[in-house]
């Protein structure tokens, strides 16, 4: 097996890269059960399609819910099934009355309260500052925000180190829904985070970050990183772990690790983990430099960056939740998810923590 060798890749782009480090070969699972939105918020998302401005009146405002309405409208994250929980999120996030989520729309406010909710409904606590959920900072448009929960590790040695998964939750808007571009990978940073807090204490802390305006040029991921929140230094980042477009398996029938090195635990871990996920072929090594991860790896922290290549819809309005591949999808959250978990109890020695920057 051999790594794939430092191409340069545009993360969101369908250019091709060189011949990836192959796993075992897969087979397609069956077709994706009907899903619903979270309660909340779907009703008025679900129901008709009027046109845009009607629509935007429709939209509920996002929830500025008191804990006790907030267990109401948890239904969402007791969906048992990974594979239909993240069907049913896809469709949220993709649905046509968020238009596509653009940084500072009504879709994005209601998207980020979606995601903030969610969060506290697994039972992440509030990363951001102000103690909330929204690390706010704004774009040409106008105000967004980063949502960010974290897990605090409980070991005395490492519980300080902080590994990160993130996923970008906006998209372009103005009839591009992004089912693929970002709300994939979003669906299954929540899986991971479902799956973390289910599974009791971890040696590590986990953060997860769903970073706002990443099509405008990474703008959320670089404002968090010139302002890390106090509660998750960067020199404490000992791994960030990238989820973008990855619900378009079926075009190479497998999903890229960029970043996943020689070396690197990660990627010692995902050869590990190989056997376990027998549907699911990736693809290790390879750098790409235009995705959130981008600017934690210039610090020196370690990234792996899983994504699938998507020529046909990428940036088009092509790209809807009826046409993402739900089955690989969820196959890939829970490989994701396991690596995760694994990191997060490494040894203390296999993941030194990256050079004092900024935190
Ligand atoms: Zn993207």
């Amino acid at each position: 097996m051999s790594l794939l060798a430092g191409v340069g890749l545009c993360a969101c782009a369908s250019a091709t890269p060189g011949t990836p480090a192959a796993s075992a070969a897969p087979a397609a699972s069956a077709a994706p059960a009907a899903s619903a939105a979270p309660a909340a918020l779907a009703a008025s998302a679900a129901v008709a399609q009027p046109s845009a401005s009607a629509q935007t009146k429709q939209l509920p405002s996002p929830p500025a819910a008191p804990p006790q309405e907030l267990e109401a409208d948890c239904a969402a994250a007791r969906v048992p099934r990974v594979r239909d929980a993240i069907e049913r999120d896809v469709r949220f996030f993709a649905d046509p009355a968020l238009d596509g989520r653009a940084p500072a729309s009504a879709g994005d406010e209601t998207t980020r309260a979606a995601i903030a909710q969610r969060l506290a409904c697994l039972g992440l606590a509030p990363a951001a500052d102000d103690g909330g959920y929204q690390q706010a900072f704004t774009v040409p448009s106008g105000a967004t925000a980063n949502v960010l929960g974290v897990l605090a590790g409980q070991d005395p040695e490492v519980g300080q180190e902080i590994v990160l998964v993130m996923a970008h939750h906006d998209h372009l808007g103005a009839g591009h829904l992004g089912a693929n571009d970002n709300a994939s990978g979003l669906a299954a940073m929540l899986a991971v985070a479902k799956a973390a807090a289910a599974s009791g204490p971890r040696k590590r802390t986990l953060a997860f970050v769903a970073f706002g305006a990443e099509e405008q040029g990474l703008l959320g991921s670089a404002h968090y990183l010139a302002q890390p929140p106090a509660a998750l230094p960067l020199g404490r980042t000992v791994q960030v772990v990238n989820l973008d477009m990855i619900g378009s398996y079926s075009s190479r029938r497998r999903v890229y690790v960029f970043g996943a090195h020689a070396g690197q635990r990660a990627t010692a871990l995902l050869r590990e983990l190989d056997d376990a996920y027998p549907r699911t072929r990736f693809a290790l090594g390879g750098h790409s430099v235009r995705g959130d991860h981008h600017g934690f790896h210039a610090l020196g922290i370690p990234y792996a960056f899983f994504w699938t290549p998507d020529g046909r819809c990428y940036h088009r309005r092509c790209d809807t939740a009826a046409r993402v591949d739900y089955a690989p999808l969820a196959d890939i959250a829970a490989l994701a998810s396991a690596l995760v978990l694994r990191l997060a109890d490494e040894p203390p020695s296999v993941t030194a923590p990256a050079p004092a920057a900024g935190g």
